[in-house]
C-alpha cells in the first residue's frame, strides 16, 4: 500500500494539536473523589458493625499494641492518607497491625483497618504500603460492604435462614458477620469485593494516593508483584480479584493529572520495615487455631493490645464473642443435673428438665430458649445447659434435614470457633428422624485452673411436618461433657411436639 505523503502529514498535525489541548486542559484539572453513593444501610449502623468486628478481631487474632513502632508507624501513614479525603465523606478511619505473616490486610464498615504486618516487610517501598491502605481506605469509602449487604440481603437464599439463626445460637451475634458477607478465616476476616468494586477501589485509592504525594502506580505494581509470586497467589488478591487491566486502567485515570514530585519517605519506611522484620509473626493457621483456645485474647490483653473503639462509637460489651473466659471457674456441683426430671410445656413442645435447672424465655422473638442452671450462664453464653429455637427456611423454599444442618452449622460456626466434629447423624427424636452432630467451641467459663477450655456443642436438629424445623444445642465443657450426657439422652426422649 502506498502512502499518501499530504494526508498523512495533515493527519499528524491535528493528532498534535488534540495532544497540546489535552494537556492545557489536563494541567487544572486536578482528580476529584466520586459520590460515594446512598447504601441501605445507615451510616452510624456501619460504623458499628465495624467496631464490633474490629472488637471481635481482637479476640480472635494477635494484634499489636498502640506503642510498637509497627503501629505508630501504620497510624502515621494512615492518617497522611485520610487527610486527603474529604470530611464530608470521611469515616472514623483508624489502623491496627496483626502479626501475621501472610500479605493482606482489611478494612471494616465504618473505618477499621488491620494491616498485617507481612505486608509491610513485602513492600518495597512506603508507596507500595501506602497503595494497599489506600485502596482498603477506598472500600470503605465507596461503602462497598454496605451496598453488598443490601445486595445479599435480598439475594441470598437463605438470607431469611441467617436472620432467624442471627442471635440464636451459643456464640450470640456472630451470625449477624456472616450476613454482611464478613467472615473469619485461615487468613483472618475474610470480605469478598466485585470486580466492580475492585475498579473502584483502585480508582479512588489512586485518588489518595495522588493527594497525599504518592505515585499511585505503585499500587498497581505492587498487587502486580504479589500476582507474580505464587500460583495460588496470597489471600488479599483472591479478597480484592483483578478487575482487568488494573495498572493499565491506573495509568489511564493518572495520565491526565497535573504532574506532581512524588515523596517516598524512605528512612521512616524503613525503619519500621526493619523493625518489622524483627517482630514475631504468626502464620494463618496458627492464628486460626489459636482462635480456638482463646490464646489471643489472653496474648492481647498481656502485651497492652486493647480495643478502644474512638469516642462516640457505641459498642457493646455483650457483642464481643466468642466469650473469653469472664467467669470464675464454676464449681460443678453448682450445675450438675439432678436426676429428678419435671415437664416443661413450651408452647410448641414439651420437653422434661432436671428440676434444678430452669427454662429461661427468649428476651426477644427470634432468640434462644434456655434451659440451664443458673450458675451455667455467663452473661450471653450458655457454658453448662440447652439451647433450643426453631427456624424455617425463608419464603416457602424447602430443605431437607440435612441441608439444613449443614446451613445451620454453616451460620453457627462463620466468624467463631464454632466447628463440628465428624459427620451429622441420623438420631429419632419424637418419632421423628433427625440429625445429631457433636461440635466444639470455647466455654464461657475458664478450667479449674482459670484457662481457657474446650466445650463441646452437641447438635440435633428436628423437622416438622410444616417445613421448619426445631434444634437443640446441648452445652457442656468437653472435659465434663460425659457427666452431662445421660441426662441430655433423657431430655430429648422425653420431646414431644404439639401437634
Ligand atoms: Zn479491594
Amino acid at each position: 500500500m502506498t502512502s499518501n505523503p499530504a494526508s498523512s502529514k495533515h493527519l499528524y498535525k491535528t493528532v498534535a494539536l488534540v495532544l497540546v489541548v489535552l494537556e492545557a486542559f489536563a494541567a487544572v484539572v486536578a482528580p476529584q473523589f466520586p459520590d460515594p453513593g446512598h447504601p441501605g444501610m445507615s451510616r452510624d449502623e456501619q460504623i458499628q458493625l465495624g467496631f464490633q468486628t474490629a472488637a471481635q478481631v481482637y479476640k480472635q487474632m494477635p494484634v499489636l499494641p498502640d506503642n510498637s513502632p509497627e503501629t505508630q508507624y501504620i497510624r502515621k501513614l494512615g492518617t497522611k492518607l485520610v487527610s486527603t479525603i474529604p470530611s464530608q465523606n470521611s469515616w472514623p478511619f483508624e489502623f491496627h497491625v496483626i502479626p501475621q505473616k501472610e500479605i493482606n490486610a482489611f478494612a471494616l464498615p465504618g473505618g477499621p483497618m488491620f494491616v498485617n504486618i507481612g505486608t509491610i516487610t513485602a513492600a518495597s517501598n512506603e508507596a507500595e504500603l501506602a497503595g494497599v491502605m489506600a485502596h482498603e481506605m477506598s472500600h470503605v469509602y465507596m461503602q462497598h460492604s454496605a451496598k453488598q449487604a443490601g445486595k445479599a440481603q435480598t439475594t441470598s437464599m437463605l438470607a431469611g435462614l441467617a436472620g432467624l439463626v442471627l442471635g440464636a445460637t451459643t456464640k450470640g451475634t456472630l451470625g449477624s458477620l456472616a450476613q454482611y458477607g464478613i467472615q473469619f478465616g485461615a487468613q483472618g476476616l475474610m470480605l469478598k469485593y466485585s470486580r466492580d468494586d475492585e475498579a473502584q477501589a483502585d480508582a479512588v485509592g489512586a485518588i489518595i494516593l495522588y493527594k497525599a504525594g504518592y505515585n499511585p502506580k505503585s499500587m498497581a505494581d505492587f498487587f502486580q508483584k504479589l500476582a507474580a509470586e505464587g500460583s495460588s497467589g496470597p489471600q488479599f488478591l483472591s479478597d480484592h480479584p483483578n478487575p482487568g487491566n488494573r495498572q493499565e486502567a491506573i495509568q489511564a485515570e493518572i495520565a491526565q493529572w497535573p504532574p506532581k514530585k512524588y515523596s517516598t519517605n524512605a528512612t521512616a519506611f524503613n525503619t519500621a520495615r526493619q523493625h518489622a522484620v524483627g517482630v514475631r509473626a504468626y502464620s494463618g493457621q496458627e492464628i486460626e487455631q489459636g482462635a480456638k483456645s482463646g490464646q489471643w485474647a489472653q496474648l492481647n490483653q498481656q502485651k497492652g493490645a486493647t480495643f478502644r473503639p474512638p469516642t462516640g462509637v457505641p459498642v457493646s460489651a455483650t457483642s464481643s464473642t466468642p466469650p473469653t473466659p469472664a467467669g470464675k471457674p464454676v464449681s460443678i456441683d453448682s450445675v450438675l443435673p439432678s436426676a429428678q426430671l419435671v415437664t416443661s410445656d413450651l408452647g410448641p413442645l414439651k420437653i422434661a428438665r432436671p428440676n434444678n435447672w430452669q427454662v429461661i424465655p427468649p428476651a426477644q422473638n427470634g432468640q434462644d430458649l434456655r434451659i440451664a442452671p443458673p450458675a451455667g450462664i455467663s452473661g450471653d453464653s450458655v457454658g453448662y445447659g440447652v439451647v433450643i429455637n426453631g427456624v424455617k427456611p425463608p419464603n416457602g423454599q424447602s430443605m431437607n434435614v440435612d441441608q439444613l444442618t449443614s446451613e445451620l452449622v454453616r451460620s453457627m460456626s462463620s466468624g467463631g470457633d464454632l466447628s463440628p466434629i465428624g459427620q451429622a447423624q441420623p438420631i429419632t427424636v419424637a418419632g421423628v428422624q433427625g440429625r445429631s452432630l457433636a461440635m466444639q467451641s470455647t466455654s464461657p467459663f475458664p478450667d479449674a485452673k482459670g484457662q481457657p477450655q474446650k466445650e463441646r456443642d452437641w447438635l440435633v436438629t428436628v423437622p416438622r411436618s410444616d417445613g421448619s424445623f426445631v434444634y437443640l444445642v446441648f452445652v457442656a465443657p468437653q472435659a465434663e461433657f460425659e457427666r452431662f450426657r445421660p441426662s441430655y439422652e433423657n431430655m430429648l426422649r422425653t420431646l414431644q411436639f404439639r401437634d
